[in-house]
């Protein structure tokens, strides 16, 4: 991690509970376009504190003092603080009931698009919640990567699966799949269905009635994660059994419907009857280990 000089702190020490951070570069986010809107994210900044003030004093005197530390990552809200200059390089002197530490969801979605980035073939790892992890708020974050993933599986879809060729979201012949997206669910294309369902998925999981926390998650809203599940999985089938070039080549490079499995199977959010892409024995198998095959 790169610290400025110390010589530019001893010129510059924050007052009371003032905290002086550095801003962190804003990550690009690019892998397949992105279908859910980012909404907390856009806003977020992220930042490292560099120097703190001793803290605030209140009426009898009493010093309370600052809650964060040098080199703790923080989030910035949108709006505040000032800027200062030192050594050539823009900080930001806020104070310290600005912003919250980062142990909030947003890091737990960093952390899983890191071990993706770093191996997405390390199913293991990626599914591995770290210490103390909430179960609901996991599972909710890896759902949402999974639609931001799936939605560049879409993209590659589009290029072969058309209307009129794909009537309707077929897998295997005896499952056609009805639309929920509308009001009475009905027959579309599979690309419109695979639309439809991608952008529901992405409402219900940004939607402030049933999601309005990243930080803590209701269990009933958990309950709702497993039919998010079982509508997306349609497009890996539907992908799997109509368009295996594109559904192979896209899976050779993100390992996603190996991921998802494993991630469904884990959590028990749809029944083995329904993972009809028959690439996962030995994913399936290991993922139930310890259950009787009864
Ligand atoms: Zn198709
Ligand atoms: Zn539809």
């Amino acid at each position: 991690m790169h610290f400025p000089s110390q010589q530019a702190f001893r010129k510059f020490l924050p007052m009371f509970d003032r905290v002086l951070v550095e801003r962190l570069a804003a990550e690009t986010v690019s892998r397949g376009g992105i279908m859910i809107p980012e909404k907390s994210q856009a806003k977020v900044q992220q930042a490292t504190v560099v120097a703190v003030g001793p803290g605030s004093t209140n009426k009898d005197g009493k010093v309370t003092p600052v809650c964060v530390k040098v080199g703790d990552k923080v989030l910035l809200p949108e709006y505040g603080g000032t800027k200062v200059a030192l050594d050539d390089k823009d900080f930001y002197n806020w104070s310290d009931e600005s912003f919250e530490e980062m142990d909030s969801t947003l890091a737990v979605q960093q952390y899983i698009q890191q071990n993706i980035r770093s191996d997405c073939s390390n199913i293991e790892k990626i599914m591995e919640p770290p210490e103390g992890q909430d179960e609901g708020v996991w599972k909710y974050e890896h759902l949402r990567q999974f639609c931001l993933e799936l939605n560049g599986l879409a993209v590659k879809l589009q290029n072969e699966c058309h209307p009129d060729t794909c009537t309707q979201m077929t897998a295997t012949e005896q499952w056609i799949f009805l639309c929920a997206a509308h009001k009475t669910p009905k027959e579309c294309p599979a690309i419109d269905y695979t639309r439809h369902t991608l952008d529901g998925a992405a409402c219900l999981l940004n939607s402030n009635k049933y999601f309005p926390s990243r930080v803590s998650i209701k269990e009933s809203s958990v309950a709702k994660l497993g039919s998010v599940c079982r509508r997306i999985y349609r497009i890996f089938s539907h992908a799997y059994f109509h368009h295996r070039q594109i559904f192979d080549k896209y899976e050779n490079e993100t390992f996603l419907c190996h991921r998802f499995t494993r991630f469904v199977m884990k959590y028990n959010l749809m029944s083995k009857d329904n993972l009809i892409v028959p690439i996962l024995e030995e994913e399936v198998q290991s993922a139930t280990v310890g259950e009787s095959d009864a």
